[in-house]
């Protein structure tokens, strides 16, 4: 089936990059549509929480050699949760698991850049990713898949993938009945690269894993990206043809709250400028310690943005046809347990066998459709609890570090 088989995948965010990589490499002729000109016209977020269901998908899709960079670009894992007064005192920490090998997959939990994943991610499909085609509806007869895209052009497909992400055009189309749900969490993520003053300022547990600051209302998640290797040097030593771009450490950081909580409108953040984000960052935490208002103040301004968390309704299983879906395009979830992308780029993994496995092709969708409804909705589910629970308890950090470590070592101290 899959030597003659031409699959569309519309968006090439991490999930549909990771499809056509997997694709690709089973020998599929497969072509990928994204809105954006190019790889970095949008910002899409900085540090990743990777885990063994992202590494295992994709050693499986990835070329050796791409998979071999993708090790060698992740940050070096962290060796216990904890969380801190807005004051810097140690109110809990928890060692994370498992203390196995950085390099083996099947244990792998860490932080990886976006950038650089995504980079990697596009290496060797040049050709096959058509930059600025805007999908705009698609039709399905019983030979195939017409795309049509918002500059009026079309192209034909055996199956067409709809990853294309929380706004999905194909889930419109396919499922117009399924819903998202606004959680009523707000975050301004940033940025601070880490030049010697910032490293001053980092609170040591920083250095050891992910923190969260808790402070009643408004939380402060943070972690660093420490690249093993840098990714040009990573690149050229590894996979000299792919083109990683220039990278250094940096903290992430992100400020939440309920979307009343935030010393700004809540209408008026979705269409605020990187400064204003950034300012009203600075002011939710104007009352912490002088350190983190410093790592904060110390930001790349423009490079600030603002989430509003949306998460996917159910939807009960629907017939399969030639056209399915992956990753946010049908379970987004709230960032509370860090599963969006491991649970997109696991999707990418399972499609590719159901795809390449030889039996008819609307079977083997139907099949990938009914387990990825399962473990997605669980997802979203998992992540939905944890998100309401932060805020009954108001202080989303606690929950989103507690509950979304990955099989913890050892039982976590709370401090006196
Ligand atoms: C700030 C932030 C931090 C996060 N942190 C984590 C984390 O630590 N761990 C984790 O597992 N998850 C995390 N997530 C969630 C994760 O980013 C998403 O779940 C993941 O990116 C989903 O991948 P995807 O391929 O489904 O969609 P996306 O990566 O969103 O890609 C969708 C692509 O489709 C394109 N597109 C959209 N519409 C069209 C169209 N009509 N035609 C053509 N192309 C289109 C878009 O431009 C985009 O390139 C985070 C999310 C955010 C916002």
């Amino acid at each position: 089936m899959s030597g003659s088989l031409r699959v569309a995948v519309a968006g090439a965010g991490l999930g549909g990059l990771c499809v056509a990589q997997g694709l690709l490499r089973a020998g599929v002729d497969v072509d990928v549509y994204e809105r954006d000109a190019a790889l970095h016209t949008r910002r899409q977020g900085y540090r990743l929480h990777i885990d063994s269901r992202a590494a295992l998908a994709l050693e499986k899709c990835l070329p050796p050699r791409l998979f071999r960079l993708f090790l060698a670009t992740a940050g070096r894992p962290g060796s216990r949760v904890t969380v801190l007064s807005r004051r810097l005192r140690v109110l809990y920490e928890t060692p994370v698991g498992p203390a196995g090998d950085p390099d083996d997959p099947a244990t792998l939990s860490t932080s990886v850049d976006r950038g650089t994943l995504r980079e990697i991610l596009a290496g060797g499909l040049d050709g096959r990713i058509h930059w600025g085609h805007e999908l705009a509806g698609y039709e399905q007869d019983p030979d195939g898949v017409t795309l049509r895209f918002t500059d009026g052009s079309t192209t034909r497909a055996d199956v067409l993938v709809g990853a294309d992400g929380v706004s999905s055009t194909v889930r419109r189309v396919l499922l117009p009945h399924a819903e998202q749900v606004d959680t009523g969490t707000r975050i301004i993520y940033g940025r601070t690269p880490l030049d010697d003053a910032a490293r001053r300022l980092i609170p040591s547990a920083l250095y050891d894993g992910f923190t969260a600051i808790a402070g009643g209302h408004v939380g402060l998640a943070a972690g660093l990206v420490e690249f093993r290797r840098q990714p040009v040097d990573a690149a050229a030593a590894i996979a000299p043809d792919v083109r990683l771009s220039p990278a250094s450490d940096y903290l992430m950081w992100a400020v939440s709250a309920q979307r009343d909580r935030l010393p700004a409108v809540d209408g008026k953040l979705g269409e605020a400028d990187a400064a204003t984000l950034h300012a009203v960052a600075c002011r939710a935490i104007r009352s912490w310690h002088p350190d983190l208002r410093a790592l904060l103040g110390a930001a790349a301004v423009e490079e600030t943005f603002f989430v509003r968390v949306r998460s996917s309704r159910r939807v009960p299983a629907w017939n399969p046809s030639r056209v399915t879906l992956l990753g946010d395009a049908i379970h987004a979830m709230s960032p509370a347990r860090g599963s969006g992308a491991n649970t997109a780029l696991m999707d990418a993994a399972h499609l590719c066998d159901a795809l390449t496995g030889g039996s008819d092709i609307v079977e083997a969708i139907g099949e990938y459709e009914r387990r990825m409804r399962d473990y997605g909705f669980a997802a979203v589910d998992a992540s939905l609890r944890a998100e309401a629970e932060a805020a009954r308890r108001r202080n989303l950090l606690w929950l989103w570090v507690v509950d979304h470590l990955p099989k913890p070592r050892g039982t976590g101290r709370r401090m006196p």
